[in-house]
């Protein structure tokens, strides 16, 4: 695994790639760390891998 994912401070939104300005949104993934779920997002145009913070739940985390 040899890419840098690039940590970003979100505003109101998040389409305009940092890097290069693409302005049409980005292609999404998933990295599982532990028991966190990092919800990452591609830039179509330079392929740069930004984490703006987000993470997913688990639906296997059901606890009653
Ligand atoms: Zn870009």
């Amino acid at each position: 695994m040899n890419y840098k994912i690039i940590k970003v401070q979100m505003e109101n939104e998040f389409k305009i790639c940092p890097s290069c300005g693409y302005e049409d949104g980005f292609h999404t993934m998933l990295k599982k760390e532990g028991h966190v779920m990092r919800w990452l997002f591609i830039c179509p145009s330079c392929q740069n891998i930004f984490d703006i913070g987000q993470t997913l739940k688990e639906n296997n985390e059901i606890r009653s």
